[in-house]
């Protein structure tokens, strides 16, 4: 049997680029897969059923809840999102470390149930570098950016109950800031991979054999 897989959860706050740093880390690390969480939003352009997410009616949500199907679900901006058991469990039995892009209260749950659960927060490297950002697109009114730095200074309140910290540095300052920030990530699987307790079986094996 493969030794069991690890589970890695990834929050930050809307726009600090969590999922293209989630996607690099896939695309160049095929020893590491993502969970597709089932959600009641409506798919944006572009996005495919079954890949970007599981998109469920509210009354098939509330069916899988019934059925007690989700490892952690949780209401974020007026939807519903949930990370479905079966994945989970399929992923981590066959030895594969799996990666769940959920917001800190699907993360808080994933931790109360499972004490090896690794959280990896993504913050910005600054208020005035995300100030910057924002108004550097000029789609943004003074209001919607003093909302959204509201919505940022709240989320970013709640990296303290992570593991790890990712700065994801602005490619202006820093043109390698996404490669580095997924590699920063798969350094730190690689590490819970290297961690005493994912290698206590192996050791014991050794130890004995040495000892016979
Ligand atoms: P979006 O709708 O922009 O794809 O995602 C909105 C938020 O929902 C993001 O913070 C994302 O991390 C979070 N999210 C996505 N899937 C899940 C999930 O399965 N569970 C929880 N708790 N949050 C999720």
């Amino acid at each position: 049997m493969p030794e069991r897989g690890r589970l890695f959860v990834i929050s930050g706050p809307a726009g600090v680029g969590k999922s293209e740093i989630v996607k690099t880390v896939l695309k160049r690390h095929p020893d590491v897969s993502l969970s597709v969480s089932c959600t009641t939003r409506a798919p944006r352009p572009g996005e495919v059923d079954g890949v970007s997410y599981h998109f469920v009616s509210d009354a098939r949500f509330d069916e899988l809840v019934r059925q007690d199907a989700f490892y952690e679900w949780a209401h974020v901006h007026q939807n519903r999102y949930g990370t479905l058991k079966e994945v989970v469990r399929a992923e981590l039995d066959a030895g594969r470390d799996l990666i769940l892009e959920i917001d800190v209260q699907g993360c808080l749950q994933a931790m109360a149930q499972d004490d090896t659960v690794t959280g990896i927060f993504v913050c910005p490297p600054s208020r005035e570098n995300l100030e910057a950002r924002l108004r550097h697109r000029g789609t943004e009114t003074e209001e919607s950016i003093r909302v959204r730095l509201n919505n940022v200074a709240r989320e970013c309140a709640t990296a303290y109950k992570y593991h790890y910290i990712i700065i994801h540095q602005d490619w202006s300052v820093e043109p390698n800031a996404l490669e580095i920030a997924a590699e920063q990530v798969y350094a730190i699987i690689t590490a819970r991979r290297r961690a005493l307790e994912s290698n206590r079986t192996f050791l014991d094996e050794l130890n004995r054999s040495l000892n016979a």
